[in-house]
């Protein structure tokens, strides 16, 4: 088993966190509260909110079947993880990541911010992993590797074995970013972050829990890990009404019925693309989205927006040309688009 307490950065290691009023707060049956300098007029909002989110951290727990202790709440969704993995392993000026391509491009903006080397390795044919390029990228400075599954833009996930071969491999951090993991039927890798203490497993509630508006991005690690996220994140990182709504979410809704829909659609919607003569084809989807191909993908991407629907073109992405990519959406918005296409006049 590797210690992922090796790859930290030396100053991170050191770090006495600050300490805040709630975190000197051992519990007790307090009522009148007095050690934060917050306005002691209630209007649901004058207190400050748990820092370790202990209560949306349990609901969390149970959800994903995981222990509270391997979690990390991201207030700024999945790009607080994301950016922190940068100032937790890596040294600027110093250490390098490596990452597959095309993939979200998130990574390499928060690795010009922390001045960390990208490095690049192209997907393999029909979007596979290059496992052994990947490593072959690697080197003693080499601190983290981003894998997304499924992957954005390429909408395919990568076979579990090939992560945990990586994993196994790769003498450093191996993050999977499973933001659209509730679409897939290849499972997480959440189930083996007991056997691999170097992975750390990003998911969101943006996606499928449909709370992209509330900001909430998890990431799940070894409880070393996961402590050392937590004394580097800003204290009071997600507001009390995002805890308190998300808990309420996870309570209260299932979304098994949209993801069903939405995989249904993704099917039929898929069939009806490749059906019309202007797209070559469309990738295999483990995600709520389709990346297809079009002859000529710029005017089918203005004639859209001319009719009131936005897709994401990519098709000035290496490995993507000629690609656009579509949502799926509700089976009317699905429609939509298909009988738009249908009269699309060259
Ligand atoms: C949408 C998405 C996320 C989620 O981002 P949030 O900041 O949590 O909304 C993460 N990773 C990838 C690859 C995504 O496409």
């Amino acid at each position: 088993m590797k210690n992922p307490l090796k790859y930290v950065r030396p100053n991170i290691l050191a770090l006495a966190p600050y300490s805040t009023a709630r975190d000197e707060f051992k519990g007790g049956d307090i009522s009148v509260w007095l050690d934060a300098n917050e306005s002691p007029y209630d209007n649901g909002l004058n207190r400050y909110p748990d820092p370790h989110q202990k209560e949306l951290k349990r609901h969390v727990a149970e959800l994903k079947g995981v222990r509270s202790e391997q979690i990390f709440i991201g207030g700024a969704g999945s790009d607080e993880a994301i950016d922190l993995v940068y100032r937790v392993f890596c040294r600027p000026g110093e250490d390098n990541v490596v990452a597959i391509a095309p993939s979200y491009g998130v990574y390499s903006v928060a690795a010009a911010i922390n001045d960390i080397e990208f490095r690049e390795v192209q997907l393999g044919s029909d979007y596979s992993l290059p496992v052994n390029r990947l490593l072959k990228a690697t080197d003693p400075r080499t601190k983290v590797m981003w894998i997304c599954s499924p992957n954005n833009p390429t909408a395919n996930a990568f076979p579990r074995a090939d992560i945990a071969r990586l994993a196994e491999a790769f003498d450093g951090i191996v993050v999977v970013d499973e933001a659209y993991i509730d679409f897939s039927d290849r499972g997480s890798m959440l189930d083996v972050l007991d056997n691999y203490p170097n992975v750390i497993v990003m998911q969101t509630f943006s996606k499928a829990w449909g709370m992209a508006s509330l900001r909430l991005g998890m990431a799940f690690a070894c409880p070393e890990i996961a402590a050392i996220f937590a004394k580097v994140k800003y204290p009071y990182n997600v507001n009390g009404p995002t805890q308190k709504a998300v808990i309420e979410h996870i309570i209260n809704d299932d979304i098994t019925a949209h993801v069903d829909e939405i995989k249904r659609e993704r099917v039929s919607l898929a069939a009806a693309l490749e059906a019309l003569p202007m797209v070559r084809n469309v990738f295999p989807s483990d995600a709520n989205f389709l990346l297809a191909r079009f002859d000529a993908p710029d005017e089918v991407y203005d004639y859209l927006i001319e009719n009131g629907v936005i897709v994401r073109n990519r098709s000035r992405i290496a490995a993507c040309e000629g690609c656009l990519r579509i949502t799926v959406g509700t089976p009317e918005e699905n429609q939509r688009v298909i009988t738009l296409l249908k009269d699309f006049k060259k």
